[in-house]
């Protein structure tokens, strides 16, 4: 890259310090020139960009969308308190880094209670049949431990013990497609494994979405402004968008592993088929939130109280009642079954939502809901899916996602 070209752009646009924040429909002066274009504005590119910028080199975030968080978006319209329609829960608080930044930022964090509270049929589950549930959980989980101690990499389904009776679905659905988005069938024992405790969880009063958003207040930015093509070497790259072409040394792409595989974004030259591969093998499992807010609490319900059913399927849900002591509650299906029921749109969303709470709380649900909302993110053009985690056989294409390409990184959850 010419110095001097660089040191006209530093002069003329103060670039470095002054965010470029581009309203959405409003043409923004896209730099020419950057050290690093970061793709995406989601929690990975917001962190990428603010290291960059820690260490005085010039960088641009180019976002699709037209506003800033990625999958970790916040509703602050539809109700009257703010509801993350991605993700709401900061795992392992304790280690976790973005809880340090959200407190030097001085945003409240909600402690959510430990674990969740079982229904069966109509009634709780009395602690005898808690712990029944919570001894199958903990046999399931040993399982899959060992079998990812094992010679393959194989489905958590199959590594599952057969008699775990009336909790074998339920165990089934909190594992998988409620942990992951996946069903364990879809699911790679190791990857299950890596992925940790999730137990412990804390969140953003005003939602994740909007601290990411706070997060990126020094982050220079152009939102509306997808990538099309990268043009890459070993030497640098080129970043094509609708705005214009930025050069730079080096390009950080974040977006989903599903956006990745789409081909939305062309490379020249082609990316590697064991990147495609790779990002194929760690596609983004099916996770959607119903949103249904009720006058007058009748679930009976605390505040951010977790609820599972005893259920004979995994064509259930998991209910979040009373969101941050708020009147709204958000059923979220997952898997195989909330890939297909999101596919049918909000009407036959909201209807299972209010019919599964009516069998669980009882009919005087019906009449409380006084408004709804859902979320289908396997229909969301930048994201296509809810959250990464890897098919049997797929843990090691997460090492092989974080090998450079060229000048070309890979990074993000996956
Ligand atoms: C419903 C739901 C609930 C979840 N719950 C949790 C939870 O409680 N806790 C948790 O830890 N995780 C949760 N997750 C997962 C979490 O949201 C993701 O792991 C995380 O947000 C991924 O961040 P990212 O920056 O890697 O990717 P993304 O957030 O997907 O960011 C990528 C960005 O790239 C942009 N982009 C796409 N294409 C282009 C292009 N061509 N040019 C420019 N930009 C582009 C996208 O618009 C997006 O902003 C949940 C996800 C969903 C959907």
């Amino acid at each position: 890259m010419n110095i001097t070209r660089r040191d006209v752009l530093i002069a003329s646009a103060g670039f470095a310090a002054a965010p470029l924040f581009s309203p959405p429909g409003l043409a923004a002066p896209l730099p020419r020139e950057a050290d690093i274009v970061v793709i995406g504005a989601g929690a990975a590119g917001i962190a990428a960009a603010r290291r960059i910028i820690a260490v005085g080199r010039r960088v641009i975030v180019v976002e699709a969308a037209n506003e800033i968080g990625g999958r970790c978006l916040t509703d602050t319209t539809t109700f009257d308190v703010p509801i993350d329609r991605g993700a709401r829960w900061l795992h392992n608080p304790d280690a976790n880094p973005l809880v340090k930044l959200a407190r030097a930022l001085a945003l409240e964090m909600v402690v959510a209670p430990v674990g969740q509270k079982i229904r069966i049929g109509r009634r709780n589950a009395r602690p005898g049949e808690t712990e029944e549930f919570l001894a199958a959980l903990v046999r399931a989980n040993r399982a899959i431990e060992d079998a990812s101690r094992g010679k393959g990499d194989i489905a958590c389904a199959s590594a599952l013990p057969k008699d775990l009776g009336d909790w074998a679905a339920t165990a089934e659905f909190v594992l998988g497609a409620s942990a992951t988005g996946k069903d364990l069938r879809d699911l790679s024992v190791i990857d299950k494994v890596r992925g940790g405790d999730r137990g412990a969880v804390i969140a953003c009063r005003l939602g994740l979405g909007t601290m990411i958003a706070r997060l990126a207040d020094q982050v220079p930015l152009a939102l509306s402004t997808p990538a099309s093509r990268i043009a890459w070497s070993n030497r640098d790259v080129a970043v094509e968008t609708a705005a214009g072409r930025i050069a730079a040394r080096a390009a950080i792409v974040t977006v989903s592993t599903n956006v990745l595989a789409s081909g939305a974004i062309k490379f020249a030259p082609e990316l590697p088929k064991r990147q495609l591969d790779a990002a194929a093998r760690l596609g983004l499992g099916s996770f959607d939130h119903i949103f249904l807010q009720l006058a007058g609490n009748p679930l009976g319900l605390a505040r951010d109280d977790a609820i599972v059913e005893q259920s004979s399927s995994t064509k259930t849900a998991m209910l979040l009642a009373n969101i941050g002591g708020s009147s709204v509650c958000s059923i979220d299906v997952g898997g195989a079954f909330g890939r297909d029921l999101s596919s049918q749109g909000d009407k036959a969303m909201i209807a299972f939502a209010v019919e599964w709470l009516i069998k669980l709380f009882g009919s005087e649900v019906g009449a409380s809901v006084k408004k709804s909302a859902a979320t289908h993110w396997n229909a969301a053009p930048f994201a296509l899916g809810a959250m990464s985690a890897a098919s049997p056989g797929g843990q090691p294409s997460r090492a092989v996602l974080a090998e450079p390409v060229g000048a070309v990184f890979f990074a993000g959850e996956a």
